[in-house]
Order: C-alpha cells, then sequence, then structure tokens
C-alpha cells in the first residue's frame, strides 16, 4: 500500500510543459463527452494525476496553482496528512453500516467537534449528510418541524444547492434553475444587503429593515419559520453584508420566533479568517448549516443547532443511508484537527494580508476593479465597465481564461457574472501565492488596460 509518506511531496511550483488542455486532457475530453452528460461542465478542463499543498498536477505533468480549493473545499490542502492518515486507517477497518443501522465513535466526535466550534456556548445537537444542499434541506426542515410554520424567506443573489427544495431558495436562474421547475413553494426572497450596490451611505441596520419590511409584507413574520442567509455571500458574489445587518436580522427573528440559520456551507471551516464567518458580527445562529471545507475534500455535511430546536424532531425524521459516513467522518476529524493544530483561521488572515494589498494596488490602476472584498482567504474583486457601476462580465470570463492560459486556477462568480473568486487552499506557501497573483494582475492589466 503506498501512503502519504512513502509518494513523492509535489514540488510546490508552478510547471507547464504542454499548452494547456494538454493532449492527455484533450484525450480524455475526447471520451468523457462519449460518456459523461453535457450538463457537468468544468471550468478548467486539465485531468487531475495529483494535487497538494498549493498545486494540482494534470496527467500531462503540468503542475497549475490552486487559487479555487475546488470551491473552498480542501481549506487544509488535498491529502491532507493527517486527513489521509484518518481515511487510511477508516477505510481498513470498515467502510459503512450506516449510523441508522449500526452506529460508531467518529459520527459522534464530529457531532461533538461541531458543537465546539460553531458560534455559541449553548447545548447544540447536530446531524450529519452528504452535500452542503442537502444540509440545508434539513436545517429547513428542522426549522419548520419545530416552528410549526411554513415560509422560510431567503435573500436576492443567494445560492443554497441544486436539489429541488434548494433550487427554490438559490436566486439565479441560469444556470441553476432554468427549465428545472416546478419549484417548493412557501419561499419567500427579500432584499439583502450589498453595500457596493446598495443606495450610498446605506446602513447594515437599514438594509436589514428593508429585508424585514419586506417579509412581513409579503408574508408576515408570524407565519415564517426561517430566515435562511449566507453570512458571506459565495456563488452570488462574494457580498459581505454591511456591519449590523446580520445582527439586526438575527434580532428581528428571535423576537419573533423565527429560526436565524446561517448558511456557512461556503464561508465556514477558518476560510474566513475565524471558524465562522458570523463571528465576525458576533451573530450566534440557531441553526448553522456546514459542508465544503469540513472533511478534506471528502463529502460530508452537517446541520448543527440549538437543542431544543434538532431534538424537537421524531426519531427516525431525519438521516440518510450515507449522511456521516464512517470514512468521510475519518476525514473530517482530520481536517479539523489540522485546523486547530495550525491555527488555520490565523493563516487565513495572512492570506488576507497578502491577496488584498496586492488587489488594492491593482485596482488603483485599473478603473474596471469596482470592489476588492472579502475576508480571510475568501477574496473577490468585482468588475466593472471603466466609470460605472455595470458589471461587466466578459471581462471577468477573459481574465479568468488568461490566468487559466498561464496555470493559475481562478473561478468567477456572482449574480452579474463579474466576479472572480479567490479561495486558495491554506496549505498555499506565500511565494506560491504571490506568484498566482502576479499572473491575475498581469492578466487583469492587458485585459483590462
Ligand atoms: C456550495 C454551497 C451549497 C451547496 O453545497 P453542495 O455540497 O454543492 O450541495 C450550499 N450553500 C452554499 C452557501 C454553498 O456555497
Amino acid at each position: 500500500m503506498t501512503t502519504i509518506t512513502d509518494r513523492d511531496a509535489l514540488p510546490q511550483q508552478r510547471n507547464l510543459r504542454t499548452e494547456l488542455p494538454g493532449p492527455k486532457s484533450r484525450e480524455l475530453a475526447t471520451r468523457r463527452a462519449g460518456a459523461v452528460a453535457a450538463g457537468v461542465s468544468s471550468v478548467m478542463p486539465i485531468y487531475v494525476a495529483r494535487a497538494q499543498g498549493g498545486v494540482v498536477e494534470d496527467v500531462d505533468g503540468n503542475v497549475l496553482i490552486d487559487l479555487g480549493s475546488g470551491i473552498a473545499v480542501t481549506t487544509v490542502g488535498n491529502s491532507a496528512p493527517r486527513v489521509v492518515a484518518g481515511v487510511q486507517q477508516q477505510v481498513a477497518d470498515f467502510t459503512h453500516t450506516c449510523f441508522m443501522v449500526s452506529p460508531y465513535e467518529s459520527y459522534v466526535a464530529v457531532c461533538e467537534k461541531l458543537a465546539e466550534v460553531t458560534p455559541g456556548d449553548h447545548e447544540k445537537r447536530s446531524a450529519l449528510f452528504n452535500s452542503g444542499a442537502e444540509a440545508v434541506e434539513n436545517a429547513v426542515k428542522i426549522a419548520r418541524y419545530a416552528t410549526g410554520r411554513q415560509a422560510v424567506v431567503v435573500v436576492d443573489h443567494a445560492y443554497h444547492g441544486r436539489t429541488n427544495l434548494t433550487m427554490a431558495l438559490t436566486a439565479k436562474a441560469m444556470p441553476y434553475k432554468l427549465g428545472f421547475g416546478p419549484f417548493a413553494s412557501e419561499i419567500y426572497r427579500v432584499p439583502t444587503s450589498y453595500p457596493f450596490r446598495d443606495p450610498e451611505g446605506m446602513t447594515g441596520e437599514q438594509a436589514a429593515q428593508r429585508a424585514i419590511t419586506s417579509a412581513e409584507k409579503a408574508v408576515g413574520a408570524d407565519q415564517i419559520a426561517a430566515v435562511l442567509i449566507e453570512p458571506i455571500q459565495g456563488e452570488g458574489g462574494f457580498i459581505v453584508p454591511a456591519p449590523g445587518f446580520l445582527a439586526a436580522l438575527s434580532k428581528w427573528c428571535t423576537e419573533n420566533g423565527i429560526v436565524f440559520i446561517a448558511d456557512e456551507v461556503q464561508s465556514g471551516f477558518s476560510r474566513t479568517g475565524k471558524w465562522f464567518a458570523t463571528q465576525y458580527e458576533d451573530v450566534v445562529p440557531d441553526l448553522v448549516t456546514t459542508a465544503k471545507g469540513i472533511a478534506g475534500g471528502l463529502p460530508l455535511a452537517g446541520v448543527t443547532g440549538r437543542a431544543e430546536l434538532m431534538d424537537s424532531v421524531h426519531p427516525g425524521g431525519l438521516g440518510g443511508t450515507y449522511g456521516g459516513n464512517p470514512v468521510a467522518c475519518a476525514a473530517a476529524l482530520g481536517a479539523i484537527e489540522t485546523m486547530m493544530a495550525e491555527d488555520l483561521p490565523g493563516r487565513a488572515l495572512q492570506i488576507e494580508q497578502i491577496i488584498v494589498p496586492t488587489l488594492k494596488e491593482a485596482q488603483a490602476d485599473t478603473p474596471a476593479i469596482g470592489e476588492v472584498r472579502g475576508r480571510g482567504a475568501m477574496i473577490a474583486i468585482e468588475l466593472v465597465k471603466r466609470g460605472t457601476k455595470e458589471p461587466d462580465a466578459a471581462l471577468a470570463g477573459a481574465v479568468a481564461k488568461k490566468c487559466h492560459e498561464q496555470g493559475v486556477i481562478v473561478l468567477t462568480c456572482g449574480t452579474y457574472g463579474n466576479v472572480l473568486r479567490l479561495l486558495p487552499p491554506l496549505s498555499i506557501g506565500d511565494d506560491l501565492l504571490r506568484e498566482g497573483l502576479q499572473v491575475l494582475t498581469q492578466a487583469l492589466a492587458s485585459t483590462a488596460g
């Protein structure tokens, strides 16, 4: 058996041996076209052989800088040693019994860790699932059950997944919803806080009042089971709400018996420089959904929240065949231990200190950069037409393409498709990160002028 210790470490250096994608990747693309559904697409179609630290190596021997982490998943890095060790041991011991049939310790241990690291020191319980969307669905189930109410309030630019309920909760039609309806009912969308696009000077409290008024008029506070919100919006454009917005919304929820659900699937687990992004706002959500960064790349998700809400559901009301699979739980314990031992929230702040000044400097010479925003290792630039706030999606696409050609994996996002987002693994070295940023700023300078 090959283990992480006797495998060669992957050199942490960008190295392009062929054009991208190279011949072996192109061969695989041909096979793929005859076997894989076209609806599943890839941003950067190099086929991966290995990945570690801050790099991804493809089947042609090209080594690329990873500023995407497989969409904020490999926060601890790919094949992080503690994750690999835990998975190897677990997969040799047993692979599955189903926690609903015969339980095992690692599921319990992950729930204990979730209680420890999520915001608030109240009594908590957790349930584990396979994906972010499944966690969000279950958080809504629990909130509805506990309150006996049906309505769910979500905000503009929200992204919560691709299952039927979570498509309804998600704001953007193309590509997530178009043609996939009908959607679930009793979902009400209200304005969020988007400082770059809100009226000049609008405070967080004012934006919250706008959302609250909209919810009260559309449905009525006493009908609402939950307000569901990403504390920093991910796919919607890395939108950081104005200070006070989340706190005011959460306060209104508490006063009206509404469950405040923070969807921390993308922003959680050290990504933003704290364990959870709500901690920046001193907000204690009633329920928190987690996934992505939780298990170093294995599929795992959780709903964690107030014991009285979580325990309100009858036995058998929550679960699933694979939820909290033992191999995924072993990976999560390895990932969480890595975050603690290596102070990865602190590392995310160091990464912010490298990324933000570099991008702000670029902004000074590039009028197309409307805003640099985000927290920790979750940073984005919003691109606009010179001298306006008009979104420039074509520019974002062109800059991303240039980065990809140079062997730097960057992603775009945003309701208008005009946001370039950076989500490096926290295991990336400073020099490699700086090199990736240099490629990005050069791509900006040559494309945006
Ligand atoms: C990615 C994401 C989801 C969906 O997670 P999946 O694992 O893809 O189902 C839900 N909410 C947020 C905020 C996300 O970023």
